[in-house]
């Protein structure tokens, strides 16, 4: 039997017109004769009551989030542990797990990825009560996360106007983390709990992680000298992050973060704020997710 197919579609995702790229991609879609159903999205939220919804039915349409990480994030949440199978079409302003997963956004690559993309079953993130599926934690990144969302300008441009802005006066946080036992302390540029191996952006903060190996890669920065930025920009862009001696990795199941002096937190990418202390761990193969063919 062919598949079938549920949009989510979020308007206003990433720094384009949204609407005018889902009226071509529903043109494509009818074109190549693919049975579908779609939603645009009305509010923040309105995609994971929705996805809940299709969950509490055992629909077995496929679902498809058609936005940024934030969208995906939403629709995920919702399917996490259910035998609901999910398909994502990355339309914002970082796309983290599309970027690692080759999933295509120009028009032309999507009927293949939809009709012959395979299944596999991801870890998902989990922090306290929340999930994400590409990368969370705090420091720097969690802070241009605060200043992003306070802005009304999305888009590659306004994250770099804002990480330069941010970056010369900032003089890291201290924290206490425990990674399954371990603990670490002092002070830290930036802490990052990773599933995908890239924050977006092809930025990779954790080159070595992998989504179905049950565990989660965690890259800590201690403060670096300023001089030192465009190489380690350049080893974040080329995988290399790791190999500074102001750089550890762990891959880790379970980590309390006991106590952070700036509290604040991201979760793919979108600040939120936690009570401490917080536990982030996995749940091994947590999220039905259709990858392109020739990822496999
Ligand atoms: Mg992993």
């Amino acid at each position: 039997m062919d598949r079938t197919f549920k949009f989510i579609v979020n308007p206003v995702a990433g720094p384009k017109d949204n609407l005018k790229y889902w009226r071509a991609l529903n043109k494509k879609l009818l074109e190549e004769k693919l049975e579908f159903k779609a939603k645009i999205t009305k509010r923040q939220g309105h995609a994971t009551t929705w996805a809940s919804k299709r969950v509490d039915k055992g629909n077995d349409s496929v679902i498809v989030s058609v936005g940024g990480d934030g969208t995906f994030n939403e629709v995920a949440s919702a399917l996490v542990n259910s035998p609901l199978q999910m398909a994502h079409i990355p339309r914002g302003s970082g796309n983290g797990l599309a970027r690692m997963l080759k999933i295509p956004s120009k028009i032309s690559g999507l009927p293949a990825y939809l009709k012959e993309g395979v299944l596999h079953c991801i870890d998902t993130g989990k922090w306290n009560d929340k999930y994400f599926f590409c990368t969370a934690g705090f420091g720097f990144d969690a802070l241009i996360a605060h200043h992003f969302s306070a802005s009304k300008n999305r888009g590659l441009k306004s994250y770099v106007f804002y990480i330069v802005k941010a970056f010369f006066s900032y003089k890291g946080v201290e924290a206490t983390v425990v990674l399954d036992g371990e603990k670490r302390n002092g002070r830290f540029f930036t802490v990052t709990f990773a599933n995908a191996n890239q924050y977006g952006n092809n930025a990779f903060i954790a080159p070595g992680a992998k989504l179905q190996d049950g565990l989660l890669d965690v890259t800590l920065i201690r403060p670096f000298p300023k001089i030192l930025t465009p190489f380690v920009v350049v080893a974040l862009f080329g995988k290399r992050i790791h190999k500074f001696s102001f750089v550890e990795t762990l891959k880790v199941k379970n980590v309390e973060i006991q106590y952070v002096s700036v509290p604040y937190f991201h979760i793919d990418g979108d600040a939120i704020e936690s009570e401490l202390p917080v536990q982030v761990s996995v749940l091994p193969a947590s999220l039905n997710l259709l990858i392109p063919k020739n990822r496999v």
